[in-house]
């Protein structure tokens, strides 16, 4: 019975965010997001402590406001729990068509060609229901089959956070991402799982946001000038990462030298 509810939960989420895809932060066409309803209110604050099973496979990576980056081959891998040693089937097994492979991408940066800027997204998909990691496993998973389906290289952002404040690992940092139209090189990509234009991020990732961008401006030397909210680029025609999050990722951006 529990696996059948979980079934059937998984199936509503993805028939709920196919639908919702197409308002990614990308491809908003400006008229606004398709959403349904248009009432702003909060998240519900059901944030669970990280205590499933999976999680164990998270990596002792960097050290974010809420624990280490959860590693890309931790969500991935659908067949993990099978205990499969390929690690790169999830890719071909994801999309059932073929997929550039990261390793072999010419898109790969020089090792000395760190990130200069930053850009920071919403996913433009409402987030119903639990916090927890399960749940934001599985958004990944559906982002990441959506951008393969376009025959790209696997997810376009770089990192992503969860309602918990956890930040989990998308595209390798050494290769370049595919989440503003024309601007990506050095680019590194943040989202932040939600949508903002109907919803509040939680404080969890607000929180978890602020401490990403310090470690980030820290570690490539990034100044404040150079984060930027999706929309804020000339190019881009969309509302990402969402008004109930921009004021408040401006605020951070503020505080950073
Ligand atoms: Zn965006």
């Amino acid at each position: 019975m529990g696996n059948r509810t979980d079934q059937e939960n998984r199936r509503r989420f993805l028939l709920t965010t196919a639908g919702l895809l197409a308002a990614g932060c990308q491809y908003n066409s400006g008229k606004g997001p398709l959403v349904r309803g248009g009432v702003a209110r909060p998240l519900e604050n059901q944030i669970e402590p990280p205590a499933g099973p999976s999680e164990r496979v998270a990596a002792k990576g960097a050290m974010f406001a809420y624990g280490p980056l959860v590693m890309r081959e931790t969500w991935t891998r659908f067949d993990l729990e099978k205990n499969d040693k390929d690690k790169d089937k999830d890719l071909k097994y994801m999309s059932g068509q073929r997929v550039i492979d990261v390793k072999k991408s010419k898109k790969k940066l020089p090792l000395n060609n760190l990130p200069n800027r930053i850009s920071v997204h919403h996913d433009a998909m409402e987030w119903k229901g639990r916090h927890d990691f399960s749940s934001a496993r599985e958004r990944l998973r559906t982002i990441q089959r959506y951008h393969m389906q376009k025959n790209w290289d696997g997810i376009g952002y770089h990192f992503a956070i969860d309602g918990r404040g956890h930040v989990w690992q998308c595209r390798p940092l050494q290769y370049q991402g595919a989440h503003v139209g024309g601007e990506n090189t050095r680019n590194l990509g943040i989202l932040v799982m939600g949508n903002f234009e109907v919803q509040h991020p939680t404080q969890n990732q607000l929180k978890s946001l602020e401490k990403a961008l310090q470690i980030f401006h820290q570690a490539y030397k990034i100044p404040g000038s150079r984060i930027k909210g999706h929309k804020e680029y000339a190019s881009a025609a969309t509302l990402c990462p969402g008004k109930n999050l921009f004021p408040k990722f401006v605020a951070m951006r503020n505080r950073i030298a």
